[in-house]
């Protein structure tokens, strides 16, 4: 038997208004090498300014994931040399994070875990390099180079793909929750290592494999899967495991080898001289402290117990805090958290996910679904028309006074009628078929006549009818055989 461990590093770009220790603005623009100044491309002679608001947001996380704080502390340089890096050196936190010792609760079928959080630490991010493969050259552009990143380190407490990215996807909900950041995978403000290591029961960890850049929660489930298989193949064969980093291949859904793991003392870390010791005052600890509200993981415990909702439900429901918000708002005027669950998460869902929005650009708002859940559960108007026109109702096309004039229940018998006469004159085979003895064509006709009337039949005062139109149909018949 084999135990798999896995950690994740996650690096999140703090919103800010400003640079880490700069002036620059906190923009990727789209000319490169626009946000630039001097101290965010270390000419000599530079000194940089700490930005009390990176501070202040990675407090906010820090706190938020239960940890530890060191309201005294300092930074670091991380020295390497690599073109992105414009000073050789990256402006981080290593003897003294500014947040430890936290954990972050993750649901997984039904049960909850709590993942430990190591530390959580301030660094600079770096510039980005462009490969021009066609004409065989490298373009760098410095724009993102002092942008402020908060990296999350998670203690060894995973033990499957399902767990990991559970453990990104409430990281991520978590942090977009307090507007620390927009965690954005696929852009880039939210980038994730793995580390992962099999080992035979019972035996030590003897090695670390690290998976680097993963950019969606596909590429993080399929690697881990990969190396899981990967190392417990070369242990069933008796091989031993390197300590590396590789790299994951969205084409092949395999790892590949990046570079064998270069060890901590390569860095040649030492305290960054040119920022002094720094103490979170207390105003600033205050303003921290008041950006958390209710986090993801009680919200979801909240729905559950609130509005007796499945954890499906619940966690599909606070992905987003907008959802949660319209969710909350409909659900309270109506009174109808299930019906109000269900539609959001089918229909609404769906009307997002086909026009690429989020839910505060659709047109119904929440008073008037309140309203329309209210009219379908007194059976004023019809749940089939509703969904047929959900989405003209979303994107404002039709008007909900509108809808409801033309969805409205028809009860009266003699319209019914009417509908009823008109469509067993059209089917005649179905009539004939029914006579004969064919009982299941009654439920067709049924659904003639209910698509006549666009689903706003009363169903029960329309089977009725049918029955008893059909009941004459064959007294009438008997003479003749
Ligand atoms: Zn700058
Ligand atoms: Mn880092």
């Amino acid at each position: 038997m084999y135990r798999v461990v896995v950690g994740i590093e996650v690096h999140v770009q703090i919103k800010t208004k400003t640079k880490a220790f700069c002036r620059c603005l906190n923009t990727i623009s789209i000319e490169p090498n626009k946000n630039i100044c001097p101290i965010c491309i270390g000419e000599p002679g530079t000194l940089p300014e700490l930005n009390r608001q990176m501070v202040i947001k990675s407090l906010t996380a820090a706190l938020a994931l239960h940890c530890k704080i060191n309201e005294t502390f300092h930074f670091d340089r991380k020295n390497y040399f690599y073109p992105d890096l414009p000073k050789g050196y990256q402006i981080t936190q290593y003897e003294v994070p500014i947040g430890y010792d936290g954990y972050l609760t993750i649901f997984t079928d039904d049960s909850s875990k709590r993942i430990g959080i190591e530390r959580i630490h301030m660094e600079e991010d770096t510039g980005k390099m462009l490969h021009d493969y066609q004409y065989s050259t490298t373009l760098i552009d410095y724009n993102r180079a002092g942008i402020p990143l908060v990296e999350i380190v998670s203690k060894p407490d995973m033990g499957n793909s399902d767990e990991a990215v559970a453990y990104v996807k409430m990281l991520k909900r978590t942090l977009e929750y307090l507007e620390v950041s927009d965690c954005s995978l696929e852009s880039g403000s939210m980038r994730c290592d793995i580390n992962i290591s099999v080992n035979k029961e019972n035996t030590p960890l003897s090695h670390k494999v690290e998976i680097k850049n993963l950019n969606s929660f596909n590429a993080i489930k399929k690697s881990i899967e990969y190396e899981i298989k990967r190392q417990t193949e070369n242990l069933d064969k008796g091989l031993s495991i390197e300590t590396e980093t590789r790299l994951f291949n969205t084409q092949t859904n395999k790892t590949e080898v990046m570079r064998t793991k270069e060890l901590a003392a390569d860095y040649r870390y030492f305290r960054e001289p040119d920022i002094p010791d720094i103490t979170i005052g207390k105003e600033d600890f205050l303003t921290g402290q008041k950006a958390i509200k209710e986090l993801p993981e009680d919200m979801i415990k909240r729905f559950r117990k609130d509005y007796s909702l499945t954890l499906y439900l619940s966690d599909l429901l606070t992905s987003d805090k907008k959802i949660a918000e319209y969710f909350e708002k409909t659900a309270k005027i109506c009174n109808e958290p299930l019906k109000t669950a269900n539609i959001i998460t089918t229909e609404i869902f769906g009307f997002l996910n086909d026009n690429s929005i989020s839910i505060d650009k659709i047109k119904l708002t929440p008073e008037d679904l309140a309203e329309l859940i209210g009219l379908i559960s007194k059976n004023k108007i019809s749940y089939k028309a509703f969904k047929d026109r959900i989405n003209d109702l979303l994107s404002g096309n039709l008007d909900i006074e509108s809808f409801i004039l033309e969805s409205a229940i028809v009860t009266d018998d003699i319209k019914i009628a009417e509908v009823v006469n008109k469509v067993i004159n059209e089917q005649n085979d179905a009539v004939e078929k029914y006579l004969k003895g064919k009982e299941s064509v009654f439920m067709f006709i049924v659904g003639q006549v209910m698509k006549e009337l666009k689903g706003t039949g009363e169903i029960e005062k329309v089977k009725l009818l049918i029955k008893e139109k059909l009941d004459l149909l064959a007294r009438n018949q008997k003479p003749e055989q």
